[in-house]
């Protein structure tokens, strides 16, 4: 059954959710603050880079608008989705002053119907009691009078990926939402149906996976949805954190680490992903996440020292790249080094704590010239990046005169790159491959000296 909804925030989680909504068959407002996003949006134009938006605005077309306008978007809606920023703040926790305002917009502007309100955006524990009270404040104030019944709070958390955030919202490995109020999942398991059943069409340019069964629609109180996003994410970071600190084992005791990553990674308890050993995490979300889950258990006296472990050896990560180069070319003033990717990781020009920023102010504080690459990065690296970087927009230009080359995201196309043609250009043929990413042996066999992270140094 279609149902009018409004998405609050058209960053990567509010557009993606809009998007796929509309797909399924709902009539979806999106609301954005920001007039040039919205402007951009209507005219079909995403406003950042992930795949498969242009195509997905285009179908979708006839059921969702964009506006900048609470009393647009939100009087008529039976489900409003909150899905602004929840940046962090500087003592960890995430800074609420998006969710506030969006709350606040909601309360205001509270149709006739009843409406649930939805948290999608990654919040603390006890945010959707305090959404709900900001909410009906903010109708009191308005309107004065009574709001029970009128609205309900659940809390709906988001596990897409940047990169494949439409494959995922259509195909997702589980919906979780969390209310303490009956109706509130009620409406929630119907809006979802079509996903939770894969009973829609599949786009053509997003074919539904093979043996995708019915979605598990899990339900919750609000505590613990809210508690599963950051529990999901901590553990995914600490599974990278644990083949990292192993990596650096490997290395010692001359192990490869990715023969020793597959051998735990077949036995079923484990599972093969996420054990992949290089540069370490980074992005939107996991530094953040961890950051918030170390605050939430200060908050109630408790000490998380697995997640802050994790974050401990995700920084010393880049660290141990920037070592790898310097007992390589022992000094590091003046050199040249040519950064493959900028993105935090392939498929998205998400620069939010990027692994490769990282390592590139690394680099630049121990006195060497970055020059960076990236696919589909570079505008938006020009735009926002305050590192005094150089950036090349061809193989050739980046590699001109380096001294080395350090791969920090691993983009496919760095793999077909002809390497062959391309050393020559440089001053030392020497690769830091920190996400062991480029075929090494091929590579050595062309002459290069290649260093992975955790495997054994070739040539
Ligand atoms: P984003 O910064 O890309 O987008 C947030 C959007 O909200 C921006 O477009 C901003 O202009 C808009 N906005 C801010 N205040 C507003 C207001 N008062 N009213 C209307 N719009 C407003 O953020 P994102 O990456 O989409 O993340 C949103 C939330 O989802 C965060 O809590 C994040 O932790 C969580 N999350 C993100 C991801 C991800 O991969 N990006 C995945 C899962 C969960």
């Amino acid at each position: 059954m279609s149902k009018r909804v409004a998405v609050v925030g058209t960053g990567y989680v509010g557009l993606t959710t809009a998007l796929s909504l509309a797909y399924i068959g709902h009539r979806v407002v999106a609301l954005d603050l920001d007039e040039a996003k919205v402007r951009a949006l209507k005219q079909g134009n995403p406003p950042f880079f992930e795949p498969h938006l242009p195509e997905m605005l285009s179908l979708v077309r006839d059921r969702l608008s964009f506006t900048t306008r609470y009393e647009e978007a939100i009087p008529g809606a039976e489900v409003v989705f909150i899905a602004v920023g929840t940046p962090p703040s500087p003592e960890g926790s995430p800074d609420l002053t998006q969710v506030q305002e969006a709350a606040r917009g909601i309360g205001q502007n509270l149709g006739e119907g009843f409406t649930v309100v939805v948290n999608k955006s990654t919040v603390p524990v006890g945010s959707g009691n305090y959404v709900e009270a900001l909410v009906r404040r903010a109708f009191q104030e308005a309107h004065g009078g009574e709001v029970d019944g009128r609205f309900a709070v659940a809390s709906n958390p988001e596990f897409l990926r940047e990169g494949q955030a439409l494959y995922d919202s259509l195909y997702p490995d589980r919906i979780v939402v969390g209310a303490e109020d009956r109706r509130a999942l009620e409406v929630l398991r119907e809006l979802y149906e079509p996903i939770l059943e894969q009973s829609f069409p599949a786009p053509a340019f997003l074919p539904r996976p093979e043996r995708m069964g019915a979605v598990p629609f899990l339900t919750t109180g609000l505590a613990s949805a809210e508690l599963i996003k950051y529990g999901a994410n901590a553990f995914l970071a600490l599974k990278i954190s644990f083949i990292n600190e192993l990596s650096a084992l490997a290395e010692r005791v001359g192990a490869d680490i990715q023969d020793v990553a597959r051998g735990i990674g077949l036995d079923s308890r484990i599972g093969p992903r996420f054990l992949q050993a290089g540069l370490g995490w980074g992005g939107s979300c996991f530094p953040k996440d961890t950051l918030a889950l170390l605050a939430m258990g200060r908050e109630y006296g408790l000490k998380l020292s697995i997640v802050e472990a994790a974050r401990e050896v995700n920084r010393r990560q880049r660290e141990r790249v920037v070592e790898k180069l310097l007992s390589e070319l022992k000094v590091l003033k003046g050199r040249t080094l040519a950064l493959l990717g900028l993105a935090f990781k392939p498929h998205t020009d998400d620069l939010r704590e990027s692994p490769a920023l990282e390592l590139a102010r690394l680099l630049l504080d121990r006195g060497a010239f970055v020059r960076a690459h990236d696919p589909v990065a570079l505008p938006r690296a020009r735009r926002e990046v305050d590192l005094p970087l150089e950036y090349a927009e061809t193989p050739e230009d980046l590699l001109k005169g380096a001294d080395a080359v350090v791969l920090a995201t691993d983009w496919p196309e760095y793999r077909t790159w002809p390497w062959g043609e391309l050393k020559p250009l440089l001053r030392t043929p020497l690769v830091v491959d920190a996400r062991n990413h480029l075929d090494g042996k091929a590579l050595a066999r062309l002459g290069y000296r290649y260093l992975g992270m955790g495997v054994p140094a070739l040539a």
